[in-house]
């Protein structure tokens, strides 16, 4: 199944550019709004998974009316140094326990295709990055029990402002990443069955482009940390709460890694995509 916030209502995908709004298919049972949906979570698989969404009546809708899956999380965790060599090429230690944990603050948080602007004398920087859609309470689970807190995945842009973001004493991670915009996530949510009945959902190719040359290009299997151990293992500190977004990691090929270093200026254009996920577009404008 795919869950779409088209125009902030839940949508479930009959193609790309078609599907069937949750609350009209369930007579306001479910929805309207994705954050709704998503706090019915085992609910709402149980009624999706039975509900004849052929018959019903569809809407086509533009990709430009198209926001997070889940607009409203309480808490977007980000994973930092996730791929070994990422953290190789940003020259720190590969992490042996949980890697940095930050937060993107939910101010930035937006829809997958945008138009972003660059902070002034800046040097932003991409990292594409799977990203897990919370569907159940998650405090104290277990790795096996992980995945069953997840209702879906999608893509996510870690978009990153390098100066600030290491500017100090202490690394700025939040702040530098931050910036208005600095989180597209979508374009939908796939959930984790279909994910895996199409391929593996712990291993799935993921990748970005610049003005179409190819800039990152790994694999969630190189992960680090995987999904349910990154759960498991945020678990025991916060409580994850349906909606609420994590960023996983991002692999080699960030701007900041590349000799020399290359970061996004006015007018280029950015596409990220996962298999089985789709993809997301960003176009940059000079601040
Ligand atoms: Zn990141």
């Amino acid at each position: 199944m795919r869950l779409a916030n088209v125009d902030g209502r839940a949508v479930l995908l009959t193609s790309d550019t078609t599907g069937v709004d949750v609350a009209d298919l369930s007579d306001g049972r479910f929805g309207p709004e994705p954050g709704s949906v998503l706090e019915q979570w085992d609910d709402f698989r149980e009624w999706a998974n039975g509900a004849d969404t052929a018959e019903a009546e569809q809407i086509s809708f533009d990709r430009g009316l198209v926001g997070s899956p889940s607009p409203t999380p309480r808490q977007i965790v980000a994973i930092g140094l996730n791929y070994i060599d990422h953290a190789k090429e940003s020259g720190l230690d590969v992490p042996t326990g949980l890697p940095p944990t930050f937060t993107k603050f939910v101010s930035a948080l937006t829809g997958p295709d945008t138009t972003v602007t660059l902070p002034p004398d800046g040097a932003t920087d991409w990292e594409v990055e799977l990203v897990a859609v919370i569907g159940r309470e998650a405090k104290n689970v277990s790795e096996d029990e992980a995945w069953d807190h997840v209702a879906g995945l999608t893509i996510g842009q870690d978009l990153s402002e390098r100066k600030s973001q290491l500017a100090g004493p202490a690394p700025q991670f939040s702040l530098g990443k931050s910036f208005p915009g600095f989180a597209p996530v979508g374009p939908w949510l796939v959930t984790v069955d279909e994910v895996d009945s199409a391929g593996d959902k712990d291993d799935l190719a993921l990748g970005c482009l610049v003005n179409g040359v190819t800039m990152q290009d790994g694999r969630t299997s190189n992960l680090i940390q995987s999904v349910p151990r990154l759960i498991a293992a945020l678990s025991c500190t916060i409580t994850l709460h349906p909606g609420d977004l994590l960023f996983t990691g991002t692999p080699a090929g960030v701007g900041a890694g590349r000799k020399p270093p290359r970061f996004l200026a006015d007018g280029d254009q950015l596409r990220s995509w996962i298999e089985g996920l789709g993809e997301q577009h960003q176009t940059f404008v000079a601040g």
